[in-house]
């Protein structure tokens, strides 16, 4: 076997020049990947390479709660801001968050303990809490100049394999 075959490997091609228009925030649950990319590619008209993407369990959702979660707050703005530099032709964020979120019920589950109450989540805590990451980049990411999107990921059968997107907010 020659030096040549030992070191062969597929290349896959890359796009060298890309000019993102969105960031989107998203679940990290492999139940939905191939859902959140092709709703982004059909619904939104967003390819890829048309946007960033940040793939982080819970989503935007830790958006919603700077003061009682800040680790994860700061995990998101910096990125956020990091992107704002790197990629200046972004000019929307989009973050999805989903139904049956095992992230963030742990998270909620944390943000409801820290204002010492005994509620436990609601069930689709993670579609309320959408309206609030409004009022969060009002207050906290103005700077960034970004226009954002909401939506919401609802199971549409009772077998769990479908699921639609719905706007959320204005
Ligand atoms: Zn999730």
């Amino acid at each position: 076997m020659s030096t040549e075959q030992i070191t062969a490997k597929m290349t896959y091609a890359t796009i060298p020049d890309p000019r993102p228009e969105a960031i989107v925030i998203h679940c990290s649950d492999p139940r939905f990947q191939a859902a959140f990319e092709q709703f982004l590619e059909h619904e939104l008209h967003l390819e890829k390479g048309q946007y960033v993407p940040i793939v982080v369990g819970g989503g935007g959702g830790v958006l919603a709660h700077p003061e009682q979660l800040p680790k994860e707050f700061k995990f998101l703005k910096d990125r956020l801001e990091h992107y704002r530099r790197v990629f200046p032709s972004v000019r929307r964020i989009v973050l999805i968050n989903h139904e049956g979120c095992r992230y963030y019920d742990s998270i909620k589950t944390k943000v409801l303990s820290f204002v010492g109450s005994f509620l436990k989540p609601a069930p689709d805590h993670a579609r309320e809490d959408l309206s609030l990451v409004t009022r969060v980049f009002q207050h906290f990411l103005s700077h960034l100049g970004y226009t954002v999107e909401l939506y919401y990921a609802r199971f549409a059968n009772a077998e769990r394999t479908k699921v639609v997107f719905e706007k959320v907010g204005n």
